[in-house]
């Protein structure tokens, strides 16, 4: 028996679970601390959880930061956790969608911002896009996802996990694997393994780019499509044929290319090409 007791609190309460909520709860205690321990909490930190299901990861973090927030969507889950963590003082219990939560408002003046959760796996994709391409201050984002994820993170050019989002997470951060965790540590148990994985944010994105909105515009057309060429695929960004293969010319990248072959530094190069080449018309 562990000392956070997750199937305890799970009976205690006869909570159900809602599948499509991704509520898989952690029960081995170790990975819990693993998680913590690797996203280096200290008591300078303010962390923001999402998803705290009944709280065992939560008490773990409420330990070593200064101050928790954490994000629960299921109204079910609420009272479990005003209950199980009401001896600390450092905890907010925040009742909405992670998705449509105001993280500038929940951060506040808070300088050493972290994120540390055991993520819903439909909320993956969609909370890291919005994390990173919104700018909040976090020093970095710590989180359980499925190894398949995990993957395409930290994927390179010309493999077929390569993709949108690994340019995204790569544009902002350095990644850093923290461990694998089986089935077995999960009630109840995902299909699939998972990774504890470590975002740090870059001071500065990797390459620069003067025109963000169109380098991620044109690296979803790139991968949309994936099996054209990039001038085919780059047809949907409606500028004039003349003008792209003028930037592909003066990028030095050939235009028969796939958009899987292309580095991050040459979606960016590309980028400012195209940039410099509209901003006249
Ligand atoms: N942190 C707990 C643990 O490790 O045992 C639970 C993790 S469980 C994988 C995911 C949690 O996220 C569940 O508590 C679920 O209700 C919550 N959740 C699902 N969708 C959410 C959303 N859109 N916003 C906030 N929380 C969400």
């Amino acid at each position: 028996m562990g000392d956070y007791k997750t199937k305890e609190i799970v009976e205690k309460y006869k909570f159900k679970f809602t599948k499509t909520l991704g509520q898989n709860f952690l029960v081995d205690d170790n990975v819990i601390k693993d998680i913590v321990n690797g996203a280096e909490v200290t008591s300078e930190d303010f962390v923001i959880e999402i998803g705290p299901g009944v709280g065992s990861l939560t008490r773990e973090i409420l330990n070593k930061a200064k101050r928790v927030a954490s994000i629960e969507i299921d109204k079910n889950l609420i009272p479990i956790l005003v209950e199980e963590l009401k001896d600390f003082d450092n905890f907010q219990l925040i009742h909405k969608d992670a998705l449509k939560a105001d993280f500038n408002e929940i951060i506040g003046e808070e300088t050493s911002v972290k994120l540390v959760a055991n993520l819903p796996y439909y909320l993956t994709t969609p909370i890291m896009a919005r994390l990173l391409s919104e700018k909040y201050n976090f020093k970095s984002l710590t989180v359980m996802i499925q190894s398949e994820v995990a993957d395409r993170i930290n994927a390179e050019p010309n493999c077929k996990e390569y993709g949108s989002l690994s340019l995204l997470v790569q544009y902002y951060c350095n990644t850093n694997i923290i461990r694998k965790v089986s089935p077995a540590a999960f009630l109840p148990r995902p299909k699939v393994d998972s990774i504890i994985i470590r975002l740090d944010k870059l001071d500065e994105p990797r390459v620069k780019v003067y025109n963000e909105d169109l380098f991620f515009k044109i690296i979803r057309s790139s991968f949309n499509m994936r099996r054209k060429t990039l001038s085919n695929a780059l047809k949907a960004l409606q500028i004039p044929k003349e003008i792209i293969e003028k930037a592909f010319e003066e990028s030095n990248i050939n235009p028969i290319r796939r958009g899987e072959t292309l580095s991050i530094e040459e979606f960016a190069e590309l980028t400012n090409k195209l940039h410099q080449l509209t901003k006249s018309l």
